[in-house]
């Protein structure tokens, strides 16, 4: 049996390692996207660059979306350039972006009447996840796509879970956010404490790594924190999205978030003092401002 054909719309930092696993793995990938150079990449790695979205999709049995919010989901799918109108009947739309649960939820109703389905599929990991193909795949939507869609997923990530109904994938990458925002801020006031202590940081951060204190984000994010290195990775702005994303959620159901509103703060305001083009492990740059510390 031949493998799917897929377009995949948005090649930025994840869209592109994890389309070119795609083609690692044997699948034929038209893309579109809307720098000039990550055409070039996805041509080169063996892939196909469109000149638009309605030429990527028009003979796709797979689209894929990766890209930053739900706006942009929303250009991309809806209108008469887009992936709704342009897509064949019978097509499967797996959109791997972190967006809003409604939104995926109104997406599915609209491709349904199009004859297109829909899952929702965000991802964690990071860029390190996205290369190394070893993401968690978060999924919303009907039973069978996401066995259609499986063979997918398993060329991009190791943990592939379908957690319910359309958007319940985003609801889990939501709490995912929560957690990881958490995690670095912890991280962070971790780093400067025992900076201002004396201690030798490198050598604490490797001890407290092989305790319960260890985390992935620790293992991921210790040398961003020790070479004050804050090139994304994982950008400030799309964390101060996320954080709204899981904030508005919650209210929604009555759920109360206590330290995620403090956190959720803490990257609005780094974002607004211009850091929201760094990595998010620069919340240690948040922390240190407000220790009186060297930025
Ligand atoms: P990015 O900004 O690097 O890439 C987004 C891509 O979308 C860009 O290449 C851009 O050209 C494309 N795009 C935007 N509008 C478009 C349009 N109208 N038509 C075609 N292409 C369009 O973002 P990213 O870091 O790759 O993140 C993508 C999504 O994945 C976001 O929702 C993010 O929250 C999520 N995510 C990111 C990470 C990470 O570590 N970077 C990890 C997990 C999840």
């Amino acid at each position: 049996m031949s493998l799917p054909k897929i377009a995949w719309i948005g090649l930025g930092i994840m869209g592109s390692p994890m389309s070119e696993n795609l083609i690692k793995a044997g699948y034929q990938v038209t893309g579109f996207t809307l720098e000039r150079e990550k055409l070039d990449r996805l041509a080169a790695a063996g892939g196909t660059a469109a000149a638009s979205i309605a030429e990527a999709v028009r003979d796709a049995d797979v689209v894929i979306t990766m890209v930053p919010a739900s706006p942009q989901v929303e250009a991309i799918a809806y209108g008469p350039d887009g992936i709704l109108e342009n897509a064949r009947q019978g097509a499967l739309l797996i959109d791997m972006s972190s967006i809003t649960p409604q939104t995926s939820v109104d997406l599915a109703k609209a491709a349904e009447d199009k004859g297109i389905r829909v899952l929702d599929a965000p991802v964690s990991g990071g860029e390190a996840g996205a290369i190394e193909a070893v993401l968690s795949i978060m999924v919303g939507g009907e039973q069978a796509d996401f066995e259609q869609a499986e063979p997918i997923f398993e060329a991009l990530g190791k943990t592939i879970v379908l957690c319910g109904p359309h958007g319940s994938g985003q609801t889990v990458k939501a709490a995912n956010q929560l957690i990881v925002a958490v995690n670095i801020q912890a991280c962070a006031e971790a780093v400067v404490f025992l900076e201002k202590s004396g201690v030798d940081l490198a050598a604490a951060l490797d001890v407290l790594n092989g305790g319960l204190a260890g985390s992935t984000v620790l293992t991921r994010k210790k040398d961003n924190f020790l070479n004050r290195d804050f090139k994304p990775g994982f950008r400030i702005d799309l964390h101060h999205k996320d954080m709204g994303i899981v904030t508005d959620a919650a209210r929604n159901v009555g759920a109360a978030l206590p330290v995620g509103a403090v956190v959720a703060q803490l990257v609005a305001s780094l974002r607004a003092q211009g850091d929201g083009g760094l990595d998010h492990s620069a919340l240690l740059r948040a922390v240190e401002r407000l220790s009186g510390a060297q930025v």
